[in-house]
């Protein structure tokens, strides 16, 4: 059984080929700057170098075409023909609250997707423009949507709702929807896995940490809780996200430095953050660090408020769940960076959580003292492994593969 997993972006589509029997990705790849000069395709086959190519790709069936090329190549290809892919999933980003689980794409499935376009701008219609491209190309093959908000369904209404009239959530859905879902719940499912623990009876902190940040409280497998909101910018400080702030410094910008709604947006999405607070021209978190060895007290500021805004909702998270297991670090900066790590947990103790220096610098599995409360823990997140699976999943479900 091999499975295409698909993410169609604004000008990008990244794309990994599975086979499922040992889980494993046969081939990978990314098709960049879709529809305009200079279109690029990298693809990877598992274990070999990358191979770099121009492409001719104007919207998302070219790209898509081009991906083709690469997978059936005679020296680097996988597959000799595409009826070896036998389903494919797509990741959307936004499901509103018509979705809390994966499901095969139809002409409803693509109806939702269209009728959040609203609600997620920018990730939504590249999302559905994907699909109807795979629907061209692939006539035959099925096609399973798995939703970034769907895992954050479960969350009750007193934790969804904002302290707004209950008419903008009744009538224009403004209310916490979350995302990073499909990372979320892979991270309790490997939790589970390796503990070996039932689904339902995972009690863990999650925290995202990548590009984009977020946490999420999974009590008894569900999630209650999660940092983002109606939109991926509220919480945490992430790498040019602002995070939590007060509204009113919209009203201040606006009324008094004459900001516009876009100029406002820009601000807060793409120069806030670890970018903002350091004031250096990258958010990568390996530049931060440097930045702070060089002694620059702006990124120490920086990272001292990236990681005391994660602490401030391991504490109110630890609050919701009542007896978490452990707190679990994954994606690009919470699997490889030590000192993020000691930072957040520096002080909690009391509340539960002690962190064991030497196995936290190796990156351990791990890394929490024998005698803490719950445990701390590093497990590298797969979102593409995990919507793989679902896929897979759906068909059993569907009786479309046995
Ligand atoms: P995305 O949200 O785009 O999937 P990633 O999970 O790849 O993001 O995380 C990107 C972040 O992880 C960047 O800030 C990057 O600097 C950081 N990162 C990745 N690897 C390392 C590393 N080895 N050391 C420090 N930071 C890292």
């Amino acid at each position: 059984m091999k499975i295409l997993v698909i993410n169609a972006g604004s000008s990008s589509l990244k794309f990994s080929f599975f086979e499922m029997k040992k889980q494993q990705v046969l081939a990978d790849g990314v098709i960049e700057r879709i529809g305009q000069e200079g279109t690029i395709c990298k693809y990877v086959k598992a274990g070999c170098e990358a191979v770099v190519g121009k492409a001719e790709s104007n919207n998302y069936r070219g790209a898509l075409n081009e991906m083709v090329k690469f997978l059936m190549h005679e020296e680097y290809g996988v597959i000799a023909s595409i009826d070896e892919i036998q389903a494919i999933g797509h990741r959307v980003v936004h499901g509103g609250e018509y979705v809390s689980r994966p499901v095969l794409i139809d002409n409803k499935v693509k109806g939702i997707i269209k009728s959040c376009f609203e609600l997620a701008p920018l990730h939504n219609p590249p999302n559905y423009m994907g699909i109807v491209a795979c629907e061209e190309i692939f006539p035959n093959i099925k096609q399973v949507g798995v939703f970034d908000t769907a895992f954050h369904q479960s969350i009750p209404k007193h934790a969804f709702l904002y302290g707004l009239p209950h008419d903008l959530y009744e009538y224009d859905g403004i209310r916490r929807y979350g995302f990073h879902g499909t990372s979320h719940r892979y991270i309790a499912r490997k939790y589970a896995e390796t503990l070996h623990k039932k689904k339902d009876e995972v009690n863990i902190i999650s925290v995202h940490l990548g590009n984009g940040c977020s946490m999420t409280a999974v009590k008894n497998g569900k999630s209650i809780d999660t940092s983002m909101g109606f939109t991926p910018l509220e919480g945490l400080v992430m790498g040019t996200r602002c995070g939590d702030i007060d509204p009113a410094i919209v009203f201040h910008l606006m009324e008094h430095k004459g900001y516009s709604r876009n100029e406002i947006d820009k601000l807060l999405n793409k120069k806030s953050g670890l970018l903002g607070l350091a004031g250096i021209e990258t958010s990568d978190m390996r530049d931060i660090l440097k930045a702070i060895e060089k002694g620059n007290e702006k990124a120490v500021a920086a990272l001292d408020v990236y990681c005391y805004r994660i602490k401030k909702y391991v504490g109110a998270y630890t609050a919701v769940i009542e007896g978490v297991e452990a707190l679990v670090f994954t994606a690009g900066i919470g699997e490889n960076v030590p000192l993020v790590r000691t930072k957040v947990c520096e002080g909690l103790r009391d509340i539960g959580y002690e962190i064991d220096e030497g196995k936290n610098s190796k990156n351990e599995i791990i890394i929490s003292t024998e005698s803490s409360r719950s445990k701390i823990m590093v497990i590298p997140t797969h979102e593409d492994l995990e919507i793989a699976r679902d896929t897979l999943q759906v068909l059993i479900d569907e009786k479309l593969f046995q």
